[in-house]
């Protein structure tokens, strides 16, 4: 039967979230859905809303400062988390619209959020990238840059939610989810943002705090 709703989709992810949690001995309730509705519109993202989830993960910062402010006027709750890149120049925009930032991969940027919270007066959750598979065209700090960029965060006072990542493609990811596990657990980080629509079972088995799923509650994007 194909899962043709949105709350027949957002049911079935959040059982597959509770079924690998258990099965790892996890509270599922510690375990937070990130619904990516990069490149949807609000007539797309609106059943989502109504099927009961909150919490929405965009890539860019324009587009999510083109859909979400008239979406956030009819619901309340809204939780807008920032998955993609960011350009410093954009900092500020971000920490003004969006409740975490998962892509802090560099000093400069942890500069820039710095002053942009200091002027906003608001505190988006920061999640460093790593780049777990030290490739050359992924976003992300390297490996091992992770601790200078780490004590940067923590003298800057940004409030740091934990480690994310996105294992190289078309490779089993369990090891990169282990190793981003393990950063975390030898820098006292508590969140980890891992685990998309392919990989979240195995990413809440290995510690996920937050999984990002876009094609599996939205269907295949056209871009
Ligand atoms: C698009 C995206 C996702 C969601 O990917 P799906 O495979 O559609 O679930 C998760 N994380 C990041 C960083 C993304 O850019």
């Amino acid at each position: 039967m194909p899962l043709d709703d949105a709350s027949t989709r957002l049911a079935d992810v959040r059982e597959k979230i509770t079924r690998a949690a258990s099965l790892a001995g996890r509270e599922p309730d510690s375990i937070e859905l990130i619904a990516v509705s990069k490149t949807h519109d609000a007539a797309s993202i609106r059943p989502l809303i109504d099927a009961g989830q909150r919490v929405f993960g965009e890539n860019r910062v324009q587009e999510a400062a083109a859909k979400w402010p008239e979406l956030r006027e009819t619901t309340s709750g809204i939780a807008l988390h920032l998955i993609g890149q960011l350009q410093s120049n954009k900092a500020e925009e971000a920490v003004a619209l969006f409740d975490a930032i998962h892509s802090v991969d560099r000093p400069s940027l942890v500069d820039a959020l710095g002053k942009a919270m200091d002027r906003t007066g608001r505190r988006p959750a920061c999640f460093i990238q790593v780049n777990i598979g030290d490739e050359p065209q992924k976003g992300g700090c390297l490996v091992a840059d992770l601790p200078a960029l780490l004590a940067g965060v923590r003298a800057a006072d940004l409030p740091l939610a934990g480690l994310m990542c996105i294992p190289p493609a078309d490779v089993e990811p369990a090891p990169y989810f282990a190793l981003l596990a393990k950063l975390a657990r030898d820098s006292d980080c508590s969140g980890l943002s891992m685990g998309m629509s392919s990989d979240y079972e195995t990413a809440v088995n290995i510690g996920a705090t937050c999984v990002r799923v876009g094609t599996a509650l939205f269907g295949t994007r056209e871009i």
